[in-house]
């Protein structure tokens, strides 16, 4: 029996206002305002405190078990706390009339449904767990979560934010968190805390793309269109086709996100900037779908799912980690023209991802490749889990690489990383 309900699905309460925005509000809101964001931020804190104190356990990577199972149960706090409040929707049932509950219901259905058709899988968990979600969360209260059971709406206060069931991107990004919880498990600090927030902006994203049935060149690669109240200057949350200009307003201040590692925001608030720095793979993962071209979901969308139940992939995994990764996938899954554009979807957001050459190492001949360019490379072997073996250096005259380990058996896979995008040939004769 899989743990991931007695764990809430792994990994975090995660909010979709961050704390970088809720601070600023405490600074500059009017009175009612700052103590509003004040107690949003306290909410937040406590939550994560108990996260703190209750580490979750990284539940196992999980293989499709059983029948998919689809079964949304929409409550409402009645602008109390207790969760999950009194049920006014379960699945199958006709609208309720309260539009937050219907909306809640219908962001449920829309990222069950993507996961579902476009990936195979069966829930968050992959094992059908119910999708629960509670409306009318708190008095106004300006955020929403996943607590890693379940999705909390606020209201909004209608001055800042409207109601949080309006962005059906927030839902898709909020579940896609219990995604994550239960594959990568990525740490929620630094990069890879980045890298699980920018998860949740890709899928969110897709949630919201294909419920409107737009391609990639359609989309408005926003986070949270419509959640920002008349009279705040901004159009959303974030923007992934151009982090940074999401917002600009005297209340929230300017939109933080940087576009590409050069603005790589070193800080301590955010657990290390994770809803920051997530703006340069968001906007790989932008730039990987529209050179692609088509729906995001069955491009990119394929490529990172791959990625994110990728074994390679681990809970402490930098940037570069994840994309040397989705390069190999979008190999696999799509062949080298398609892998080439998510080698310049990273270059252009300052990563530069090595080619990942693979082959069964062969215990008799040593393995040589060459590059027509001078540079370095790693070799990984896999036994048991991978690990790096040698760095490779050139010979400086043919730019030859030799793979010298011998340690491994016969037979064992070796994937070499090149540090920059280059034509190469790999020979194992
Ligand atoms: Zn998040």
């Amino acid at each position: 029996m899989r743990h991931l309900h007695a764990h809430g699905g792994g990994g975090c309460t995660c909010f979709i206002i961050p704390p970088h925005m809720l601070e600023k509000i405490a600074e500059n809101g009017t009175a009612d305002q700052r103590e509003k964001a004040r107690q949003a931020l306290s909410i937040d804190r406590t939550f994560r405190a108990q996260r703190v104190a209750q580490p979750l356990q990284a539940p196992d990577r999980i293989q499709g078990a059983g029948a998919l199972h689809k079964n949304r149960r929409t409550y409402t706090a009645n602008h109390g706390t207790g969760l999950p409040g009194t049920l006014v929707r379960s699945e199958g049932q006709g609208a309720s009339g309260d539009v937050a509950v219907d909306e809640a219901y219908d962001g449920l259905g829309a990222t069950f449904d993507l996961y579902a058709q476009v990936y195979g899988r069966n829930s968050i968990d992959d094992n059908g767990m119910d999708l629960i979600a509670t409306v009318h969360y708190g008095n106004k209260y300006n955020n929403a979560f996943w607590n890693g059971a379940q999705m909390v709406f606020g209201d909004g206060d209608g001055t800042i934010f409207n109601r949080f069931t309006i962005a059906i991107d927030v839902e898709g990004h909020e579940l896609t968190h219990g995604v994550t919880g239960a594959t990568a498990a990525l740490e929620y600090h630094d990069q890879p805390g980045a890298l699980n927030e920018s998860v949740s902006d890709c899928f969110g994203s897709l949630v919201k793309q294909r419920s409107l049935g737009q391609t990639a060149a359609q989309a408005d690669w926003l986070i949270g269109a419509g959640l920002l109240a008349a009279g705040i200057h901004g159009v959303a949350l974030r923007s992934m086709k151009a982090p940074g200009t999401a917002y600009d307003d005297p209340l929230l201040g300017k939109d933080p996100q940087p576009d590409h590692m050069s603005k790589y925001v070193n800080t301590a608030s955010d657990n290390g900037g994770v809803h920051i720095n997530s703006g340069i793979p968001n906007k790989a993962f932008y730039l990987t779908a529209v050179a692609i071209g088509g729906n995001s979901w069955d491009g990119a969308g394929k490529i990172w799912y791959k990625t994110l139940l990728d074994s390679r992939l681990t809970k402490t995994a930098q940037f570069l980690d994840f994309a040397n990764l989705t390069v190999d996938n979008a190999n696999s899954l799509f062949g080298a023209a398609v892998r080439d554009k998510v080698i310049k979807a990273w270059h252009d957001v300052g990563i530069d991802v090595a080619p990942v050459l693979s082959w069964q190492y062969n215990k008799a001949v040593l393995s040589t490749f060459t590059s027509p360019h001078q540079t370095n490379a790693w070799a990984y072997i896999q036994d048991n889990g991978w690990r790096k073996v040698q760095t490779l250096t050139p010979d400086g005259v043919h730019n030859m690489f030799t793979l010298l380990t011998e340690s491994q058996s016969s037979g064992a896979k070796v994937h070499v990383y090149v540090d920059a995008a280059l034509i190469y040939q790999a020979y194992s004769a």
